[in-house]
């Protein structure tokens, strides 16, 4: 539906970016290629942050704790006046899906690159998000579509749906306020749990009851809509390697789908857009299962973390185009013109301690090399010397690689997942590494249970790092006959420090022979 040249268009030429991170500096790169000054925000705890330097004006919007500095509206809406922005980016996280800062936003004159503050009040409560996608005929899990709120009605509930049951918040997000019931002896203790975990997560208590879908795989959606009722989706993201219900490693096209289902599951995330009248970027997650039967489970009223595999699969800047929207210009491509060419990778690089239950592992970053090279992105703001405060997230980067093929892109990431290091804090990098070497992952054969199930190959004293530890001890073992070799040849011995140390490692691998 074409509502033809009502819509003003009006040229944006200074973006605020309110987040920090990879995302802001990822944000800043499309202003600079559309010729949009930048203006960054930082906290006290981000005065060395990447961001601030690249951004062409940088202003202290206040302490570390993200509710004083990042989360601060009225601060951010003071600083971009006073630096004449004449737009927002919110990025994601923080204020990205808070209805009261569009709409702040909206009051004060100011653009906010994102949906209006009804679509993001929509479609941010679960509840009230499943009782829309019921009106447009998309499929959603089966379950309650009011919240539930003493012990009774949940047991009545549960009883009606069948176990296994997820009890969720309707606020919920970032795997927040969500738990698995299998057994009624468990009903009244996981109610209370998810509850109170939301009331502290999101100041609001309300959940509901969903069937639990059998061997589970997060498949997502792009969409793109303009503001003249253009609505278009750029295909799907596969993310189903993922701990404590967040994503680790996602990849395009998922290797599920056939193309009727693709087919099928982009005009319900059309509807699903269209439903809430959205304008901008956003994502309708489906949970499917082995039959490939689908149902919604959320929709993401912003940009997602991981929207650069899309970007690299489609074509498309994502970035840009929620910028071109926000200035009222119509989408430049119809659904028609959208194709997925090859196949794209990411890993999340965060700094955390995968062989402790992936407890963060923020501190100092003592070295680093970045892995470069033909299909390789490596969206980050870190450099050698930075200290990762322990205020906000711990994701490092994100490293996207894109191949002709699946098997073509698993190699490559796995060869910039070797050029990667990073000393001074533990990462995912060598977790990430397995996972790439992990048969299930790799003949495209996970759900959401894939980290758990293959966990004694995953973790660092399973059997694919003792296998690694072999062979490095092989390699550097003929290396040293090779330099013996040498030595000979130029007639001088090899240093005896040297030979003990080597000797100690040969010793030592032989041993366990
Ligand atoms: P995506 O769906 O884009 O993969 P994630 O669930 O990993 O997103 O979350 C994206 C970012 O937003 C993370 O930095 C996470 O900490 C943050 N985030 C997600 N949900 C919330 C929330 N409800 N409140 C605050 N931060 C959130
Ligand atoms: P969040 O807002 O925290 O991202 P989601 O509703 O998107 O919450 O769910 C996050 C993850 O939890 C999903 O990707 C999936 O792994 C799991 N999950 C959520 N609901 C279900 C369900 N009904 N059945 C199986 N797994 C689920
Ligand atoms: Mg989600």
């Amino acid at each position: 539906m074409n509502m033809g040249n009502t819509i003003e268009q009006k040229p944006i030429r200074k973006v605020l970016i309110a987040n920090r991170g990879e995302i802001a500096i990822r944000i800043m790169r499309s202003c600079r290629e559309m010729g949009i000054s930048t203006v960054a925000v930082f906290s006290d705890a981000d005065r060395t942050s990447m961001h601030v330097r690249y951004a062409d004006e940088a202003y202290n919007i206040g302490p570390a704790p993200s509710w004083e500095s990042y989360l601060n509206m009225n601060k951010i809406i003071e600083t971009a006046k006073k630096s004449g922005a004449d737009a927002i980016h919110p990025g994601y996280g923080f204020l990205s899906e808070n209805s009261a800062f569009s709409r702040l936003c909206r009051k004060e004159g100011i653009r906010f690159i994102g949906p209006s503050p009804e679509s993001i009040e929509t479609m941010g409560d679960k509840i009230s998000a499943r009782k829309k996608m019921i009106a447009a005929n998309v499929p959603v899990v089966p379950g309650t579509t009011d919240k539930v709120t003493s012990e009774a009605e949940a047991i009545r509930q549960i009883k009606e749906i069948g176990l296994p049951v997820m009890i969720k918040a309707s606020a919920g997000g970032g795997g927040r306020g969500m738990r698995l019931v299998h057994k009624d002896s468990q009903i009244t203790n996981l109610l209370r749990a998810a509850r109170s975990e939301a009331k502290t997560a999101f100041g609001d208590d309300a959940v509901y009851i969903e069937k639990y879908v059998d061997s589970p795989h997060h498949v997502e959606f792009q969409i793109l809509s303009d503001k003249h009722g253009n609505t278009v989706h750029l295909f799907e993201r596969e993310c189903s390697v993922q701990r404590r219900h967040q994503k680790v490693v996602e990849e395009t096209p998922s290797p599920l789908l056939t193309p009727e289902v693709r087919t099928k599951m982009g005009e319900c995330a059309v509807a699903a857009a269209n439903a809430c009248n959205y304008e901008g970027a956003g994502t309708i997650e489906f949970i499917m299962d082995d039959q490939l039967n689908f149902y919604f489970l959320e929709m993401n009223t912003r940009l997602q973390v991981e929207h650069p595999i899309t970007e690299r699969v489609v074509g498309v800047d994502l970035v840009k185009e929620q910028i071109r929207i926000a200035e009222g210009y119509e989408l430049p491509f119809k659904q028609e013109d959208l194709k997925q060419n090859g196949h794209a990778i990411e890993c999340r690089i965060i700094a955390e301690d995968t062989d402790n239950n992936f407890m963060p592992n923020p501190g100092t970053i003592t070295h680093i090399t970045e892995p470069f090279g033909f299909g390789v992105r490596c969206d980050s703001y870190v450099y050698e010397g930075y200290t990762i405060p322990i205020h906000y997230d711990s994701l490092i980067s994100k490293l996207i690689v894109w191949g002709r093929t699946r098997e073509e892109a698993i190699e490559r990431m796995r060869r910039a997942l070797f050029e990667y290091k990073i000393t001074g804090v533990k990462t995912t990098i060598r977790f990430l590494e397995r996972i790439m070497a992990t048969p299930d992952f790799r003949n495209g054969k996970y759900n959401t249970h894939f980290i758990e199930k293959n966990s004694e190959f995953l973790h660092a004293d399973g059997i694919c790092d003792k296998k690694c530890e072999d062979i490095a001890l092989i390699a550097t073992f003929a290396e040293y006959l090779d330099r013996i070799e040498i030595s000979k040849k130029i007639n001088a011995a090899p240093s005896i420090k040297k030979e003990t140390n080597w000797k100690r490692q040969i010793r030592k691998f032989t041993s366990r022979m």
